[in-house]
C-alpha cells in the first residue's frame, strides 16, 4: 500500500485542517453507498480511512513519520495492532467520526448523502425506526413493594390502514420528483467539491405524492390513542426505567416502531422509608417501656403485623432487624429487611400523681441506672480534674 500522504494526496507538512478536507473529499467519492458492489472503490475507501485514522491523530502521525507503518502498528494503531483496516465497519466508523463526531453520526450521514447516492430508486424512503417516547408514571409505595399493572393512554403514530403507509390514495398517485428526477438529492457546489443535499422538494424521498390518501393526508401514518398495559414489577425503585420495546411511533416507510420508556416515580410512604431493599420504620415507645421492656406489634408492608420484643433497658435509637420484611429484590429473588428504630419519648403533661412517683424514683436512682451518664461524668472529672 502506498504512503498515507500519497493516498490522501497531501504534502507531509499538511495541517489537520488540510488532512480532514482531503479525507472528506475522497471519502465522499469512494463511499460504499455510492459505489455499491465496486470492490475497487471499497478497497480505496478502506485505504483512505486508514490513512486518515493515523494522520488525524498527532501521536500516531508522529510515529508514522518516524517509523513508517510499523511504528503505528506496533503502537496498536488499528484496534490492537492489526494489519490495516480489515473491515468496512472500521472504515465507516472513521468516516462517521470525521463527519459526525460520534453521537450524531447517523443524522449527519443522512444530511450529507440524502441517503440517495443516485444509484437506488426511491431516495431515502428506506424503512426507518419510529420515534421512541418517554412517559412518567406514579406508583404508590405499596404498589412498588407488591408490583402492579397500570394502563396508560398514549398517542402514537401508527401506519395508516387506508394506504398501508404509502401515503397515496392509489399506486398511480405516486410520481417521480420533478426537481431531482427521482434521485432524492441535488448537488451543490461547496468550495472545492460538489456535495449532494437532500432534495428540498421531495425531502430526499425521490417521489411526490400527487394524489394523497385522504385518511392520512399523504403522511402514511395517523395519530392514534392507544391503551398500553404496563406491568410494574415488585421492588421497583424511584427513578427506575422500564423499556417497552416497540411501543413508540410507527417507523416511516414501514420501519419498526420506536420504544416506550416508562420512568417510575415512587410516592413516599407516611411510615416507611426505603434504603436499598431495606425498610426503615421509626417506632416511638415510652420511657417506661424502654426501661421495663415491652412487646410491640409493628406494621409491615405486607398486610400483617410483626411482633417485636423490646428488651429491658433498650436505649434510644436502637435498631431491631426483622428479616425478610423489606422490599423485594426487583432483579432477583428474596427481600430486604425491616429495620425498626426505637425512639424513646420523654413523657409530657404529667399529672401530680405521676410527678410524685417520678420524684420518688429519681431519689432512688443510682449510677448503675445510667451507665452512659456515669462514664460521661467520669471522663469530665478526669479531663478537668474536677
Ligand atoms: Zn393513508
Ligand atoms: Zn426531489
Amino acid at each position: 500500500m502506498a504512503d498515507y500522504y500519497e493516498i490522501l494526496e497531501i504534502p507531509k507538512s499538511a495541517s489537520q485542517e488540510e488532512i480532514k478536507k482531503a479525507y472528506r473529499k475522497k471519502a465522499l467519492m469512494f463511499h460504499p453507498d455510492r459505489n455499491q458492489g465496486n470492490a475497487e472503490a471499497e478497497k480505496k475507501f478502506k485505504e483512505i480511512s486508514e490513512a486518515y485514522e493515523v494522520l488525524s491523530d498527532d501521536k500516531k502521525r508522529a510515529l508514522y513519520d518516524q517509523y513508517g507503518k510499523e511504528g503505528v502498528q506496533g503502537a496498536g494503531g488499528f484496534g490492537g495492532g492489526q494489519q490495516g483496516f480489515s473491515s468496512m465497519e472500521e472504515a465507516l466508523r472513521t468516516f462517521m467520526g470525521a463527519f459526525g463526531g460520534g453521537g450524531g453520526g447517523d443524522a449527519m450521514f443522512e444530511n450529507i448523502f440524502g441517503m440517495g447516492g443516485g444509484e437506488f430508486e426511491g431516495g431515502r424512503s428506506h424503512p426507518r425506526q419510529g420515534a421512541s417516547k418517554r412517559v412518567n408514571i406514579n406508583v404508590t409505595f405499596d404498589e412498588a413493594a407488591k408490583g402492579t399493572d397500570k394502563e396508560l393512554s398514549i398517542t402514537n403514530y401508527v401506519t395508516c390502514n387506508t394506504c398501508n403507509g404509502k401515503g397515496a390514495a392509489n399506486p398511480s398517485g405516486i410520481k417521480k420528483c420533478t426537481r431531482c428526477g427521482g434521485k432524492g438529492q441535488v448537488f451543490e457546489q461547496r468550495g472545492f467539491f460538489s456535495m449532494s443535499m437532500p432534495c428540498p422538494q421531495c425531502h430526499g424521498e425521490g417521489k411526490m405524492i400527487v394524489d394523497p390518501c385522504k385518511t392520512c393526508s399523504g403522511q402514511g401514518v395517523v395519530k392514534e390513542k392507544q391503551r398500553v398495559k404496563i406491568h410494574i414489577p415488585a421492588g421497583v425503585d424511584n427513578g427506575m426505567r422500564l423499556k417497552m420495546s416497540g411501543y413508540g411511533d410507527a417507523g416511516p416507510n414501514g420501519g419498526p416502531h420506536g420504544d416506550l420508556y416508562v420512568f417510575i416515580n415512587v410516592e413516599p410512604h407516611k411510615l416507611f422509608e426505603r434504603d436499598g431493599n431495606d425498610l426503615l420504620l421509626n417506632l416511638p415507645i415510652s420511657f417506661s417501656e424502654a426501661a421495663l421492656g415491652a412487646k410491640k406489634d409493628v406494621p409491615s408492608l405486607y398486610n400483617h403485623t410483626v411482633r417485636l420484643t423490646i428488651p429491658e433497658g433498650t436505649q434510644n435509637e436502637k435498631i431491631f432487624r426483622v428479616k425478610g420484611e423489606g422490599f423485594p429484590n426487583v432483579h432477583g429473588s428474596g427481600r430486604g429487611d425491616l429495620l425498626v428504630k426505637i425512639f424513646v419519648e420523654t413523657p409530657t403533661k404529667l399529672t401530680s400523681r405521676q410527678k410524685e412517683i417520678l420524684e420518688e424514683f429519681h431519689s432512688l436512682e443510682g449510677p448503675a441506672n445510667q451507665p452512659k451518664r456515669s462514664s460521661f461524668l467520669e471522663t469530665i472529672k478526669n479531663l478537668f480534674s474536677l
